[in-house]
């Protein structure tokens, strides 16, 4: 994780605000497999992801008016 000082266009303040971001890992169809092969291949698939960050959503939240947003933006593929 690196501390980010850059600004986020909050659509509340309509400008760019100081913000705190926040990653959520969405949920995998591997973690309905409690198997041991289904943790592998949740563990794999997180491999392949690079430390899954693939996985997570991101949200920012704008330390100004405290909106929260969900910012996926250049993460589409699968
Ligand atoms: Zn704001």
């Amino acid at each position: 994780m690196s501390l980010s000082s850059d600004a986020h266009f909050c659509k509340k303040c309509q400008k760019d605000t100081p913000y705190s971001e926040i990653l959520v890992r969405k949920p995998s169809k591997y973690d309905t497999d409690r198997s041991v092969i289904g943790r592998i291949k949740l563990f794999a698939h997180t491999f392949i992801n690079g430390g899954n960050y693939h996985d997570m959503d991101r949200y920012v939240t704008c330390k100004v008016c405290g909106l929260k947003e969900l910012d996926n933006k250049g993460q589409e593929h699968e």
